[in-house]
């Protein structure tokens, strides 16, 4: 059976950086949780930051550019999580392989699980094209990431994975 990755705060868990989640009421996603191809996870809390923490943007750059080292990121105390979100989207990674998915639904906007925007690092509520650390693994990895505004794109590309698999 095909697997989707999601975003535990997607599934109602309040792991954001405020403790608060982002429940998605969709009746496709509670139809997958029970046919059991939802794999939550969050990858900063995996990565060990607590819950609450203070919001954090990458610095100058993307997802993509912070696994390379060519970014950091920061939160809004001035601390530096970057070794913590690079953890996480490892964990994610490996918990994603660990159950053979191809596809991923993940909260945009996130600097983990961002997909089509990240805000722009200067907390200012400014947001740009980009993917967060845990999106760039996944898709430098094969993965296919989703943001909530594509369930319909995801409905349609588990659906053509589950007839590929019948043949
Ligand atoms: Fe949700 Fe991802 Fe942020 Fe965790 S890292 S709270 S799963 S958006």
């Amino acid at each position: 059976m095909n697997k989707v990755l999601v975003s535990a705060c997607l599934l109602g868990d309040p792991v954001r950086y405020d403790a608060s989640h982002k429940a998605l009421g969709d009746a496709r996603l509670r139809r997958w949780r029970e046919e059991g191809r939802l794999v939550p996870i969050c990858p900063e809390v995996a990565g060990g930051l607590p819950t609450p923490r203070p919001p954090a943007e990458i610095q100058g750059g993307q997802g993509r550019q912070v696994l390379h080292g060519q970014a950091r990121i920061a939160d809004d105390t001035g601390d530096d999580p970057t070794d913590a979100f690079i953890r996480g989207a490892k964990l994610a990674l490996s918990a994603a392989r660990r159950h053979g998915v191809r596809l991923a639904l993940l909260i945009d906007r996130s600097p983990s699980c961002g997909s089509t925007q990240i805000y722009d690092g200067h907390f200012e509520g400014t947001l740009v094209a980009g993917e967060g650390v845990t999106t760039a693994l996944l898709r430098a990895s094969g993965i296919e990431v989703f943001a909530p505004h594509q369930l319909d794109a995801l409905g349609e590309r588990l659906a053509q994975l589950d007839a590929d698999e019948a043949f």
